[in-house]
């Protein structure tokens, strides 16, 4: 059972516990094979009937078995075979006295190597996935950002399909830290992220580009409907302040620069339009979304 007031996993907890089992298993079998080459009886917990409940990672299994993260299936997979391991490893180590027979060493060695394959398999998934998220707002970093952007322009530039890309950057947020604290500062911004993501297409992207800024890509949006969609994340933040832990309510506004992809003009170039626009939004008195090619007589 979940132990009350455990908090959903995160991939980083993942990361931890899978980098922790695969360090103790070493540790384990070392036990495993001293009682079995030495021919003295195995430590308890080794050949006890629930040994695998026994370890340190069964007992972070155990306390997170209602987890959502551990009922996917690759997860399920390095339980099952951690239990086959464990039932195999108890069998051989019951009775060291005798000489082991080498079918049942070798299935054991067998169960632990698959199980050990498995674990080094979504440890570097779930290393991947940590990396590429920022911690503070758990949007997309800039590495993956570069990767799918790369690829949302080239599928927009060959299927000519309209797509905007969007730079929204906080409004005098280096007043909210010099007035709040840092601290409050990183919270205004997580729940920013969040107020954004509440109210965004399901197929829109959101990036963490920079400090207090984001970029925004809003695939089989016209210029006029990425107006629409911003004007909307415009509104998400502006209309309601943000309820801090303390109690505390901060109004917070974000300006948004916008610019459509166009085949002729490289991927860098359009993010540059677009910061050129958010500038002109800051400009125009900030709380605003502002079109690249707005006031240069293409729009
Ligand atoms: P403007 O309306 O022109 O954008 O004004 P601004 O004060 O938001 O602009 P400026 O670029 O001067 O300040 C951005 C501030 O964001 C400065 C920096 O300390 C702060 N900042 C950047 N990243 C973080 C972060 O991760 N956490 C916190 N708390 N502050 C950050
Ligand atoms: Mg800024
Ligand atoms: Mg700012």
């Amino acid at each position: 059972m979940q132990p009350d007031g455990a908090k959903p996993l995160v991939p980083a907890d993942i990361l931890r516990a899978v980098d922790a089992a695969i360090e103790e298993q070493g540790r384990w079998m070392t036990r495993w094979h001293r009682a079995l080459v030495c021919r003295i009886p195995a430590e308890p917990d080794l050949v006890d009937p629930r040994s695998d409940e026994l370890t340190q990672f069964g007992r972070w299994h155990d306390d997170h078995r209602d987890d959502p993260l551990l009922s996917q299936s690759a997860f399920r997979e390095l339980w099952q075979s951690y239990l086959d391991m464990h039932r195999a490893a108890r069998l051989v180590a019951a009775d060291t006295a005798r000489d082991a027979d080498p079918a049942e060493y070798d299935d054991v060695i067998d169960k632990a190597d698959e199980f050990l394959t498995r674990a080094r398999r979504i440890r570097d998934a779930f290393r991947k996935a940590v990396s590429d998220l920022d911690p503070l707002t758990g949007l997309s970093n800039r590495t993956t950002m570069n990767a799918e952007l790369a690829a949302e322009y080239e599928r927009a530039v060959r299927s000519k399909t309209p797509c905007c890309l969007a730079l929204t950057d906080i409004d005098h947020f280096k007043k909210v830290n010099d007035t709040y604290g840092h601290a409050i500062g990183d919270e205004v911004l997580a729940a920013t992220a969040g107020r954004f993501l509440s109210r965004m297409r399901p197929y829109d992207l959101i990036y963490r580009y920079g400090g207090e800024e984001f970029l925004l890509c809003l695939p089989n949006a016209d210029p006029a409907t990425a107006a629409g969609v911003l004007e909307r994340l415009r509104e998400a933040l502006a209309d309601r302040p943000i309820p801090l832990q303390d109690g505390q309510e901060l109004p917070v506004t974000a300006s948004f620069g916008y610019c459509e992809i166009d085949g002729g003009v490289p991927l860098k170039k359009v993010i540059e339009q677009a910061d050129e626009a958010l500038y002109r939004a800051k400009q125009a008195g900030r709380n605003r979304v502002v079109g690249y090619a707005e006031g240069k007589g293409s729009e």
